[in-house]
């Protein structure tokens, strides 16, 4: 009806949002090791914390599962997440003879190997990150139990009690609140002048550009919406950096079906972000939703160009004649 005109509302586009080159390439080896090996592929974990990523996989024939003891010993390829592993998988793996791709992405595995490099130095590692995330587990998991100490905030890092005579090392999940980050790293280093540390930090560069993003815009914003999943770490902080960063509310949902357009009503300007394992059909899902309501205005934000891209393992290429 031309004559009930819609309410305009102007939606700021977060960029850098969504898909990172780590979730793109953990996408990628699932993808192609069904092209080259036929179905099923096995994943163990979700490859990325994103339902509809998993659900799209699962129709091409991948095949979820939490460990390794829920494979058969067919010979199927069994994929890891981009999250990382402890090193028992991969060891558990070659026991069995499963034929395995790490979808492990590089950025994680840079902190895997700065661990170990501190380890052999005699050093006591604290990890700085969120009790129960996979990264977490996996990244704990690449040395012997004891060797790391989870710290999750600054009131822990505050009263953390440090092995007597030990030389101390500190990393990070990739996926922190840059701001919570910076204020537990320097929690430590007053507490242990000489810790050592990453030489710029370990929360990554896709974490980094979209926390910057949605700081750049939610003051701004009278409502920001993060599409991501309640699971995804990174998803998590977008949410909490943009009502620090002054928007008054922020929401979290999975896809379009999930927001109802009303939460917008009485707003001026809505922003939208994605976090890295978000693809960017559901951005453009929670567009439409709001279109059943609204005559947006779209504009988008760019603080930061992002042209990082990662290569797929040599045991998916050097199999592929095909592959370039
Ligand atoms: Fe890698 Fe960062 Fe993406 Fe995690 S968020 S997969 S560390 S690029």
């Amino acid at each position: 009806h031309p004559s009930e005109a819609k309410p305009s509302l102007t939606v700021l586009l977060a960029g850098p949002r969504g898909f990172c080159a780590g979730v793109d390439r953990a996408i990628r080896i699932v993808e192609e090791a069904l092209r080259l090996h036929g179905a099923p592929v096995y994943v163990r974990h979700e490859i990325v914390h994103n339902r509809y990523v998993v659900e799209s996989l699962e129709r091409q024939g991948a095949v979820f599962v939490e460990e390794l003891d829920e494979i058969p010993d067919d010979g199927r390829p069994v994929v890891f997440s981009a999250h990382g592993v402890p090193k028992s998988v991969p060891a558990e793996a070659a026991r069995r003879r499963l034929f395995y791709l790490d979808a492990t992405c590089p950025l994680v595995g840079k902190v895997h190997r700065e661990a170990e490099r501190h380890f052999a130095a005699g050093r006591h590692i604290l990890l700085i990150g969120h009790a129960g995330h996979p990264e977490v587990i996996g990244t704990m998991g690449q040395l012997p139990p004891g060797a790391v100490t989870l710290v999750e905030d600054a009131a822990q890092a505050r009263r953390l009690r440090a092995p007597e005579g030990r030389p101390l090392a500190y990393i990070t999940q990739t996926t922190l609140s840059v701001d919570d980050t910076a204020e537990i790293v320097a929690a430590l280093r007053t507490r242990f002048p000489s810790i050592a540390g990453p030489a710029k930090e370990d929360i990554c560069y896709a974490t980094t550009n979209r926390q910057a993003a949605v700081k750049a815009i939610a003051p701004r914003c009278d409502l920001l919406v993060v599409v991501g999943a309640p699971n995804s770490s990174n998803s998590l902080r977008l949410r909490e950096v943009a009502e620090r960063a002054g928007c008054p509310r922020a929401i979290l949902v999975q896809r379009g079906a999930e927001l109802d357009p009303a939460v917008a009503e009485g707003c001026a300007t809505v922003g939208v972000t994605a976090g890295a394992s978000a693809p960017e059909a559901l951005v453009e899902e929670v567009l439409a939703r709001l279109r059943t309501r609204f005559d947006l205005c779209v504009e988008e934000v760019v603080v930061r160009e992002e042209r990082v891209a990662f290569k797929l393992p040599a045991a998916l290429t050097e199999a592929d004649p095909a592959a370039p």
